[in-house]
């Protein structure tokens, strides 16, 4: 049986329109593979197995809504999580209400929601209680979006003439405890995901699965990382061994920027593993940066594809890509970012100093997203998130504290409202004068590079540069190379 992943995100089941287009291209996807495999001559498994899976995300802004609720729910305001519970269950409930005729569904439907609502709203009421909102907490207040998308599209799968089951992600990957950003536990996970879904799609049964969400072995609910619903269907990709895991969306595949900032980007035809990679971890929100890992190990393709524009054939990221490409290939950025200097004539031979500073940085378990030493070895800078930079300056502030009080260090600064604009592509290794263009390119518009670094990957090239120039760097880089005339 020939098995396709196919993960919906957020803005493919936004509205009654969009789940409708969302089942069609399920419904014909199950056709295709009930051809194909008929035309393999073998109708037997042919009509019994589509071989299709679907991940789904929670209705888009609906992670949002949630958290904000539970948040202020912390902070003692209770109207938000109240008027969340009532506008979710109108929200959910106006699609059943359009796209599923049979009454007996619609009313199951309409009791599920309610009493993952009423559970919601339970919850909240304890977090206002608790008047704090923990880590794991949050994890179960945020992974009710996806609980409740999951068993509507699996409904109106049905009301499509699929066999359509809804699973509960929690029952298949299983995580560490690392709430808000779990990890699978690879041990455990394919194991069950094969156990419980194999059974199921062989019996032509199409599981409807929740992005986003897992428990732990001891079925605490987790969740994976924000836009982590990506990440889902590569799990469970590979734990099937899928011959290809299609990522929906709302855009014709990756570009060659944020089509929100670059008017021109244009979507491209094929990426490697490691330039998607890149371009994930840099900011591309398209998929969550951890996808990729899962397809490497199987060498399983993954293909991001239009949900409002299902004929585009959109991006197809594979191993190799089939033609060399010279030089850059897109744009992205991280934003959010503060950037950390610690300079002092004193370190100059003075070794570990390094070890020291990054010592420091890990202990707060910030993420150390780019590093640049300078020749003269007066200064080491670094960069890490907004949110964690002030523990970072505190921890540092406490390590150097002989070093600081000696002058040996002179000081432990940082400049805030910094994004890293990285420009990625595997042929750069080969083309010399990549950087030097994209430098003239900034000159040329005045914008100042704050710190570079080359070396993270080959297919990188990161600059710092303030948030309010950022986009404006993005597009001038973007025009240098000409992305967006179709110069592949
Ligand atoms: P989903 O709900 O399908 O998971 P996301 O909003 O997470 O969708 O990701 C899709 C969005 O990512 C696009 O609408 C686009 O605005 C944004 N995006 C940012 N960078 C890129 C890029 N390089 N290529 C494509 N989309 C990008
Ligand atoms: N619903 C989750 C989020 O908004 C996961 C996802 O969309 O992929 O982060
Ligand atoms: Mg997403």
């Amino acid at each position: 049986m020939r098995m396709i992943v196919m993960k919906f995100g957020g803005t493919s089941v936004g509205t009654t329109d969009s789940i409708d287009s969302t089942a069609k291209i399920v419904a014909a996807a199950v056709e295709g593979q009930n051809q194909s495999a008929g035309v393999e001559g073998r109708p037997d498994q042919g009509s019994e197995s589509p071989g299709v899976l679907v991940v789904v995300s929670a209705m888009g802004g609906v992670t949002n809504t949630l958290i904000d609720a539970a948040q202020a729910a912390a902070a003692g305001d209770e109207t938000p999580y109240r008027d969340a519970r009532s506008q979710l269950l109108v929200r959910h409930q106006v699609v059943a209400g359009q796209l599923i005729e049979d009454g007996v569904e619609r009313a199951g439907l309409g009791r599920l929601f309610d009493n993952r609502l009423r559970e919601f709203e339970r919850l909240c009421r304890s977090i206002t209680v608790l008047g704090e909102l923990t880590q794991r907490g949050l994890d179960v207040v945020s992974g009710v979006g996806e609980r409740l998308s999951a068993p509507l599209l699996a409904a109106v799968l049905r009301a499509n003439g699929v066999k359509a089951q809804f699973v509960d992600a929690g029952e298949l990957i299983i995580t560490d405890d690392q709430y808000g950003n779990a990890s699978p536990l690879m041990d455990s996970t394919p194991d069950r995901c094969r156990d419980r879904l194999l059974p199921m799609m062989q019996s032509g049964v199409v599981p409807v699965v929740t992005g986003f969400v897992g428990a732990t072995e001891k079925g605490v609910p987790t969740t994976l990382g924000r836009g982590g619903s990506d990440y889902s269907a590569a799990i469970l990709g590979a734990a099937l061994d899928a011959d290809e895991i299609q990522i929906w969306t709302d855009v014709d595949g990756v570009m060659t920027a944020d089509p929100r900032i670059v008017e021109t980007a244009q979507s491209m035809e094929e990426l490697s593993y490691e330039e998607v990679a890149e371009l994930a971890y840099y900011g591309a929100k398209v998929l969550h940066p951890k996808t990729v890992t899962p397809a490497v190990e199987r060498s399983i393709p993954l293909r991001v594809l239009n949900t409002f524009n299902p004929s585009h054939p959109g991006t197809s990221i594979v191993e190799k890509t089939r033609q060399l490409h010279h030089g850059v290939k897109a744009i992205t950025a991280v934003r959010e970012l503060r950037l950390i200097t610690v300079a002092g004539r004193g370190m100059i031979g003075v070794p570990g100093i390094a070890a020291r500073t990054f010592d420091a940085v890990a202990r707060q378990r910030a993420n150390v997203l780019m590093i640049s030493q300078g020749s003269s070895e007066q200064s080491i800078c670094f960069v890490v998130p907004e949110a964690e930079g002030d523990a970072v300056i505190e921890a540092l502030k406490i390590e150097f504290a002989r070093e600081l009080a000696q002058h040996m260090i002179e000081e432990i600064s940082n400049q805030p409202d910094i994004v890293i604009v990285a420009v990625i592509g595997a042929g750069m290794k080969g083309t010399p004068g990549i950087a030097a263009r994209v430098f003239n390119a900034l000159g040329e518009q005045d914008i100042n590079v704050i710190a570079i670094a080359q070396g993270s990957s080959e297919a990188n090239i990161s600059l710092v540069v303030l948030q309010a120039e950022a986009d404006e760097a993005i597009r001038a880089i973007h025009d240098t190379f000409e992305l967006g005339n179709g110069a592949d």
